[in-house]
């Protein structure tokens, strides 16, 4: 597989693809280390998750310099992302037993019935590229900690992350099998969908992705959890302190060099405190650090790929075509390596590429409103639906717009974010299926009901 460092163009080792054949291997190995692990005590499942937090905690450097290496992200971000892994894996260790126990249903005193969760098989994951650890552990340390095994089949451009995960598991003393990666393209997924061992399919991705995979998990019959694409919007009200919601705008807006799904991308502001907004908001996208992301100080790092900077520009530059304001950035930066500047168009209508389509890097569209019910309507008019966030120095009306917003998650005064102890997850075109918290553990179980006459 051939990898190129964004930062600097390079190409870097390549690393060797796996055959059919290997994949056929490693499926087999799955379903029969499912057998084994299945049958565990939950308590030791836990005890092995533990130190799989351990093992992330002992190389936070390493596995963060390879991500950086090999997608770009900003050194001081990715050793977050270890960190937040370990975080993952301590909750699943600690709550997976209580998650998972048996519910007893109040049918007393005719019978006793009670719903025991039970692991289904070897499930496949299709990982994306921008947080490489993080969504991998995110459906890893529930997903095994019930009983599964997992396959991952990470993205082209990130397989030595994808070894660095499976060497995780196996430092942490993992029996064989149980967590393995398929480096491959994703013309072979569709032949693992297919294989009869395999019980499952979860996939982070785009849109485009979720729509292939959804279409042979179904024809399968197989359960399948799609987390895809957003466009989140970012609603500031008329009582909300301007100055935080545009500096919390710009750091949500940048994370991740833009390559976040769950990034505000539409910033829908009251216009009341328009100006105002976009004044700080502008100020705070110019005063972020472009720059090598080896570097502890850079905010913003390059784009993941080259022809992924080339999809963005031609985003901007189409919504500038169709109408929108320029305000900062808009150009990619003239040096080595997929820079693209924090940018800011204004006056952008509704039909226009960027309020429509995911942009997914460091590049905001601002609209003015007349009030909360056009910030609303907005906010709704999109086809995807993951996160959002409200912006309101009263909290009442901060829940009741939540409420009212179409999507998986809503934060009031704060960025979308997620956390293992909550639900994770995307209504219309963002997908189906959440992760994280109880529910995600629950995602890939048998919940069967027994009753005892
Ligand atoms: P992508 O191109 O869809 O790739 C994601 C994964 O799907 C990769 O492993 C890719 O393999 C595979 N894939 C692509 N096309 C496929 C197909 N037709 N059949 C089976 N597998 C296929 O997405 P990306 O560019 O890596 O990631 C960015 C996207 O992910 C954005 O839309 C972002 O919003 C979304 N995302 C969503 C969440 C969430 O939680 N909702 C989180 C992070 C990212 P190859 O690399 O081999 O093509």
């Amino acid at each position: 597989m051939n990898r190129v460092n964004p930062a600097t163009g390079e190409e870097l080792e390549p690393i060797e693809e796996h055959t059919a054949e290997e994949v056929d291997e490693a499926v087999t190995r799955s379903a029969e280390a499912y057998a084994e692990w299945s049958g565990r005590p939950m308590e030791e499942r836990q005890k092995l998750l533990s130190g799989a937090a351990d093992v992330l905690r002992e190389n936070v450097d390493e596995y963060a310099e390879i991500m950086t290496r090999e997608m770009g992200k900003p050194i001081a971000g990715a050793r977050s992302e270890v960190e937040k892994c370990a975080w993952a894996c301590d909750h699943y260790a600690e709550r997976a037993g209580e998650y998972l126990a048996d519910e007893r249903i109040g049918t007393e005193p005719h019978a006793e019935a009670f719903v025991s969760y039970e692991p289904l098989g070897p499930v496949l994951a299709i990982m994306p590229w921008n947080f490489p650890f993080w969504q991998v552990f995110r459906f890893a340390a529930p997903t095994l900690t019930a009983g599964n095994t997992g396959l991952l089949k990470h993205a082209s451009n990130v397989p030595e992350c994808a070894l660095a995960i499976e060497d995780v598991f196996r430092e942490a003393g993992y029996p064989e099998g149980v967590f393995q990666s398929l480096l491959v393209g994703s013309d072979l997924v569709n032949d693992v969908i297919e294989d009869d061992r395999v019980a499952a399919v979860t996939l982070t991705g785009s849109e485009r992705a979720g729509r292939a995979v959804g279409k042979a998990a179904g024809e399968q019959l197989k359960p399948s959890v799609l987390e895809l694409g957003g466009s989140d919007p970012f609603v500031v009200l008329d009582d909300a302190d301007v100055e935080v919601a545009a500096a919390v705008g710009a750091r949500t807006r940048t994370l991740n060099s833009g390559q976040s799904c769950i990034a505000a991308k539409r910033f829908i502001v009251v216009d009341e405190v328009y100006e105002a907004f976009l004044e700080a908001f502008v100020r705070e996208m110019e005063a972020l650090t472009v720059g090598d992301p080896m570097d502890e100080d850079a905010d913003v790092g390059p784009q993941a790929r080259e022809d992924l900077m080339e999809d963005l520009h031609e985003q901007v530059q189409a919504t500038l075509s169709e109408g929108a304001t320029l305000q900062t950035g808009g150009e990619p930066l003239d040096r080595e390596g997929f820079f693209y500047p924090p940018t800011v168009v204004t006056d952008v209508p509704r039909d226009a590429t960027m309020s429509c389509e995911e942009v997914f890097g460091p590049a905001a569209a601002v609209y003015g409103v007349g009030g909360e019910a056009e910030a609303i309507d907005l906010a709704n008019d999109s086809h995807y639906g993951l996160g959002g966030s409200v912006w309101t120095e009263d909290l009442h009306r901060g829940k009741r717009v939540a409420r009212e917003i179409e999507s998986g998650c809503v934060f009031v005064n704060e960025l979308t974010k997620s956390d293992p102890r909550l639900p994770f997850g995307g209504v219309k075109d963002s997908g189906y299926g959440r992760e994280l918290s109880e529910k995600g553990i629950r995602a890939f179980v048998n919940a069967k009901t027994v009753w005892v006459q």
